[in-house]
């Protein structure tokens, strides 16, 4: 065997070591052995190069966990402390930025407000100046910094870290990984933000270890990221898998920013559903906003509809029956075990939930096995995904 070989199998041994602590801990050195295949010497060897570089700890014996007739082992687990990741979600109007550990922890964030007038150049500058303070801060506390995570709207084209086309950004080939690279010198990952949504559930949310989940973001657009057994994070042939909110569910149905019409994002996002409403209330007789029109928002609808409003109920039940086809269609074809809500009150409130799970049932084909959940980390599911991604690539 080469050298080369050789290290490539050592690293691929010590990040299966790594992975299944994460996911299993604590675990004794036997426990594995079974769960790895790996052989005692080499879990002995490998488990002893991690505790050095405190990425495991050892908790001690463990009373009443006895293997056999010998006395308690010592169990392993994972420590928070030794690395972190930075990352990154950039939204239409925030820039969301946070400190992850290896245990999937948020330690620190920073929010800034930006719009249509923030060029790439300013998002660069405050996401470099973030990952600077972070490192300084965490330099003194023993923990390194192993690189940064980026979300961004749209297509990405993720091998390259460039943003394809980002509409609600106004971004068209920005590559912003190179623009990172350049300033810090430390690994970058570039990806999508529903995508990486998925893949910090599945790594560190309530939805870890549940086989295969599709993540759903309904806010501003409509996306979904889906994480498969053994494969991992779908990013799809040419890196634009997930693009749900583009999936037509009522042909010659109103126009999408796309360019095409009846696709999913056009009847179910922010301004569809805003739109729908104020057109449907507005020509009701008795009709009171409750705030002026240029201030409405979809939370605000929902409320509306849990208070009693009819066209609030109508217009959202509709939208409900057209993501819950949406969703069985993609049940269908991938059969996951779980999808999980992230984005605005449409998503998220359990009157709305109602009727989009009652839709979603309607139109599976089998039998429904999965569950619907929430995501973990609320606001802050781009910013714990891409630091996510960048922990899992350098070292999960
Ligand atoms: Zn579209």
């Amino acid at each position: 065997m080469s050298v080369r070989n050789q290290s490539e199998m050592k690293d691929s041994n010590i990040r299966q070591i790594i992975r299944t602590v994460l996911q299993q801990g604590p675990v004794s050195r036997s426990e594995l052995c079974r769960l790895t295949g790996l052989t005692p010497p080499a879990v002995s060897g490998l488990t002893k190069i991690l505790l050095e570089d405190g990425i495991l700890t050892e908790l001690g014996p463990v009373n009443g966990k006895r293997e056999g007739a010998g006395r308690p082992p010592s169990l392993l687990k994972v420590a928070g402390k030794s690395h972190a990741a930075i990352g990154v979600e950039i939204g239409v109007s925030r820039l969301r930025m946070g400190t992850v550990n290896l245990l999937g922890k948020l330690l620190d964030t920073e929010v800034v407000e930006i719009s249509s007038k923030t060029t790439v150049d300013d998002v660069i500058h405050r996401s470099v100046a973030f990952y600077r303070r972070q490192e300084a801060k965490l330099a003194a506390q023993g923990t390194r910094i192993v690189g940064i995570g980026v979300a961004v709207t749209g297509l990405v084209d993720t091998d390259s870290g460039i943003s394809r086309f980002a509409p609600n950004l106004g971004w068209r080939n920005v590559n912003v990984k190179d623009l990172l690279v350049q300033q810090l010198g430390s690994p970058v990952i570039v990806d999508n933000n529903v995508r990486l949504m998925a893949l910090g559930e599945e790594w560190f949310g309530r939805a870890r270890n549940s086989g295969s989940i599709i993540l759903v973001q309904v806010g501003y657009g409509v996306g979904c990221g889906i994480v498969l057994p053994k494969l991992g994070l779908l990013q799809g042939s040419f890196n634009g898998a997930g693009e749900f909110g583009h999936c037509t569910i009522l042909p010659g149905g109103p126009m999408c920013s796309c360019g095409k019409r009846g696709c999913l994002e056009a009847l179910i996002s922010e301004r569809a559903i805003v739109g729908t409403y104020l057109q449907r209330s507005l020509s009701a007789p008795n009709s009171a906003l409750p705030v002026p029109p240029e201030n409405l928002t979809v939370n605000i609808i929902v409320r509306l509809a849990a208070d009693g409003d009819e066209v609030a109920q109508s217009v959202l039940r509709e939208a409900a029956a057209f993501l819950g086809i949406g969703l069985a269609n993609l049940v269908n074809i991938i059969q996951p075990t779980q999808i999980v809500f992230s984005g605005n009150a449409f998503a998220l409130s359990p009157t709305t939930r109602g009727w989009i799970e009652e839709s979603t049932y309607a139109h599976c084909f089998d039998q429904p096995k999965f569950k619907f959940s929430n995501a973990t980390f609320r606001n802050y599911q781009g910013v714990v995904g891409s630091a996510t991604a960048i922990l899992e690539k350098e070292l999960l």
